[in-house]
């Protein structure tokens, strides 16, 4: 069960003096809106305005200013280097999943030195895994992130920093969430074992098949963006997306190769919001995820920042870089 804290987002509310709030929720989480909405009306007597735009990270916050007096994003955690704002109450939905001595049974053999790593979901299991693990004899490390990351050992889609903090002094990583999304970020960015356990299933898995999988198709998107004469860059206009000054760099690079580079500004980055556009190839500077997981959605190569110097040959195929977000 995930934690909506009502309660404290009844008294908040009641704090500020708001009379009206927007919701941001999560895509899994759009159908609790009515509900939460429902008591909060009931507790308050607020105007509240659900966010019906798609969300999928603290880098897409509603820009409530001049609609509504504040705004309650659910389902991430705040991301440090965007500031605070102390009209918008962050809502993380951790879960109440607890952990026991027993889970060793289902790790069977890990090695010696091992990294912690969870989602927001999840964090609070870290303290007692890392127990556990050191009541084996073993050590775990629980790695300190950027000031994109608000917690030691989060992490994010894009971001991996809180496992690289550690990555000299662990044999592999551990990982407690449920889904490949967060996972597959560590497995792309620290190479070396990232074992899955699932808080909830106590299932456990290792991604190397996974990123293995993902990276095979990388390796072909960049091999037909080979031979590209033209590229769209995009740019998104999400606050915690936005990367101009990277795009810029993008553009300059294209452009000293003797190829034409064209910048586009959007919100959504979807096959029909790249339709019209007559380019060969796209370089994604927005969410990395979007080319690394969804690219088969598009009818032209997306690639990430790093996979542009691959195909302009300016690095290796085996100096393969995640594509991260930095603060
Ligand atoms: S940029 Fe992508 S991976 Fe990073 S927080 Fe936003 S949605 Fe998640």
């Amino acid at each position: 069960m995930f934690d909506f804290q009502l309660d404290r987002i009844v008294a908040w509310i009641r704090d500020g003096g708001y009379s009206s709030v927007a919701l941001q929720l999560p895509e899994g989480l759009k159908i609790r809106a009515t509900e939460i909405s429902d008591f909060i009306i009931d507790s308050t007597g607020v105007d509240i305005l659900v966010v019906g735009y798609p969300c999928y990270g603290a880098c897409d916050l509603y820009d409530y200013k001049g609609k509504t007096d504040a705004l309650v994003h659910f389902g991430h955690s705040r991301i440090p280097s965007q500031g605070d704002d102390p009209n918008v109450l962050y809502i993380e939905s951790r879960s109440d999943a607890t952990m026991d001595a027993s889970v060793m049974d289902v790790l069977g053999d890990l090695p010696q030195r091992i990294g912690l790593l969870a989602t927001i979901q999840y964090i609070d299991l870290i303290p007692a895994m890392r127990s556990i693990l050191e009541s084996t004899g073993r050590t775990a490390l629980v790695g300190e992130g950027d000031r994109r990351i608000a917690y030691p050992g989060q992490v994010l889609g894009c971001n991996c920093s809180s496992a690289e903090s550690v990555i000299d002094d662990v044999d592999a990583f551990l990982f407690l969430g449920e889904g490949d999304f967060h996972p597959l970020a560590a497995a792309f960015g620290v190479k070396k074992d990232v074992i899955v356990l699932n808080p909830i299933t106590k299932e456990v898995r290792d991604m190397a098949e996974t990123r293995d999988r993902i990276l095979r198709k990388r390796f072909a998107a960049t091999q037909s963006a080979k031979g590209a004469q033209s590229f769209l860059v995009i740019v998104c206009s999400k606050v915690g997306q936005n990367r101009s000054a990277e795009a810029d760099g993008v553009i300059s690079k294209i452009r000293s190769h003797g190829l034409k580079a064209y910048k586009a500004v959007m919100e959504e980055i979807t096959p029909m919001s790249l339709m019209a556009y007559r380019v060969d190839a796209y370089v994604n500077t927005a969410c990395p995820r979007v080319a690394m997981d969804d690219s088969a959605r598009y009818e032209r190569p997306m690639l990430t920042i790093p996979e542009l110097d691959i195909v302009l040959g300016d690095s290796e195929w085996a100096d393969y870089r995640f594509d991260q977000i930095r603060p």
